[in-house]
């Protein structure tokens, strides 16, 4: 008898959108209002006016098209570059609320079990732009990260979904989370507080704790609970209030956020501004729930079809029980941000999980994709970056320069540079931003495995 497991299928990862709470391109960038606020303007400089004499909003006024048209000099470089079809992968600019859809086929039907984590203010437009490309055909069951609008505004639209598959999807959700859906949408948790014709999502809810691992739909899923900025809460007097003692007052807290390790081999978290001991010990214990996994692990990334970074060919590149995919929020590349990771934090989470792939999700504007794929060429010890012609190149010039100045090679006393660091501890680690309708898929049956799948297009455009 062979001592290997038997084989698992594959696990796929597919990203429903990558952007931020309101998505992208904003709005106010298209139709030329007025450019973001003066404060961030070390962020990504403004595209400037032609001539000396123009200040930059006379010139922006001037060229508003009620055509329809979106000029050619948008100031803020990534929302220009998600409508201008000039932009190579302009595209990827278009970015919907984070949300992944993780997938498993079974091996007797070949049918795919589809677990949909946050379904947010964007999930309706994201699913009408890939579910057909991808052949999603049922939703069985819902993660929600945490209790904002860009995790689960998008629970209504579950409704068509619950009536054609004839039975209710389960949703798992913290209890935080749970009072936040209850106050939104009254008439998913109460039927009676339904009005109209009365149709509404038939959800299941199923509470979950920060440290539960569960199998849902024959995928290991561990709960890995993170901060994500603060919330105020009110604080009962424990005696009779007085004059100089309040009746109540606000405390802060951290507000809990969930991310989740998928087999063992993928790490996701969409919204994070602090990692407590307690989940990194999680994430580096990688035991799954039931079955033994192999540590006998290989990567493969074939050449991909759709963007000119340099990867590895199919040569054995991981080493033994490395993690294959983190997913991590990076909101800014150079500004920190109370309640998201920026790329500085990103790469140390990185470095200490040591993924074979680290994945940068929940980027704004005003950074195009393009600039985020030059600062990750930069972190490489051959600093591959700037030599593709792109119209962003100007721009990204100025920018991967201060990444490099201020969080590539700022170190202290007592500790080394994150480039520096890297390349000691990190060297073949591959760091790239996503971009939405990109597909990975893994596996981990002893000729585990790391591919792009050429799903990964543009997906439908509209
Ligand atoms: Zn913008
Ligand atoms: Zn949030």
């Amino acid at each position: 008898m062979s001592s290997h497991p038997p084989p698992q299928p594959p696990l796929q990862l597919l990203f429903m959108g990558t952007g931020t709470s309101t998505g992208l391109p904003l709005t106010p960038c298209l139709t030329l209002s007025n450019p973001y606020p003066e404060a961030f303007s070390d962020m990504v400089p403004l595209l400037r006016a032609t001539s000396e004499s123009d200040s930059p909003m006379a010139h922006i006024k001037g060229t508003w098209n009620p055509q329809g048209q979106f000029p050619n000099n948008i100031p803020c470089p990534c929302c220009r570059s998600a409508v201008d079809q000039d932009v190579p992968e302009g595209w990827k600019n278009k970015r919907g609320n984070t949300g992944v859809l993780v997938r498993k086929q079974n091996e007797q039907t070949g049918g795919y079990k589809n677990l949909l984590v946050d379904v947010g203010k964007t999930f309706r437009e994201q699913a009408a732009r890939f579910f057909p490309k991808w052949g999603v055909k049922t939703i069985d069951a819902v993660l929600l990260t945490h209790g904002h609008a860009d995790a689960y505004f998008g629970l209504d639209d579950l409704r068509e979904w619950c009536i054609r598959q004839g039975r209710a999807i389960p949703v798992y959700l913290n209890q935080e989370t749970y009072e936040k859906v209850c106050e939104a949408f009254p008439y998913m948790v109460d039927k009676t507080k339904a009005s109209g014709g009365g149709d509404v999502p038939q959800l299941i809810w199923k509470i979950i704790k920060d440290d539960d691992q569960l199998e849902i739909e024959g995928i290991d899923v561990k709960v890995l609970a993170v901060h994500h900025g603060i919330y105020f809460h009110t604080i009962q007097p424990t005696s009779t209030p007085t004059t100089t003692s309040p009746s109540e007052r606000l405390e802060p807290e951290p507000l809990i956020c969930l991310g989740f390790m998928f087999d063992s081999s993928i790490i996701y978290i969409s919204d994070v501004s602090s990692i407590p001991e307690p989940t990194w010990q999680r994430m580096l214990d990688r035991q799954p729930r039931q079955r033994p996994i192999s540590s006998s692990a290989k990567m493969i990334l074939p050449t991909p079809i759709d963007t000119p970074i340099s990867t590895p060919s199919n040569e054995e590149v991981q080493t033994q029980d490395q993690l294959p995919i983190l997913i991590i929020d990076a909101l800014w590349p150079l500004r920190p941000h109370a309640s998201h990771f920026s790329l500085k934090q990103a790469l140390l989470a990185a470095l200490r999980l040591k993924p074979k792939y680290t994945y940068l999700i929940g980027s704004t504007h005003p950074t195009t994709h393009f600039m985020w794929e030059e600062i990750c060429l930069a972190l490489r010890p051959e600093g591959e970056n700037g030599k593709r012609e792109h119209p962003d190149r100007v721009q990204s010039d100025w920018l991967v320069k201060r990444v490099i100045d201020r969080i590539y090679n700022e170190r202290s006393q007592k500790e080394r540079g994150i480039k520096e660091r890297w390349n000691l501890e990190n060297k073949d680690g591959i760091v790239r931003p996503a971009w939405d309708g990109l597909v990975l898929q893994t596996t981990l049956d002893g000729e585990g495995e790391v591919e792009r799948l050429d799903l990964s297009t543009r997906g439908l455009v509209y």
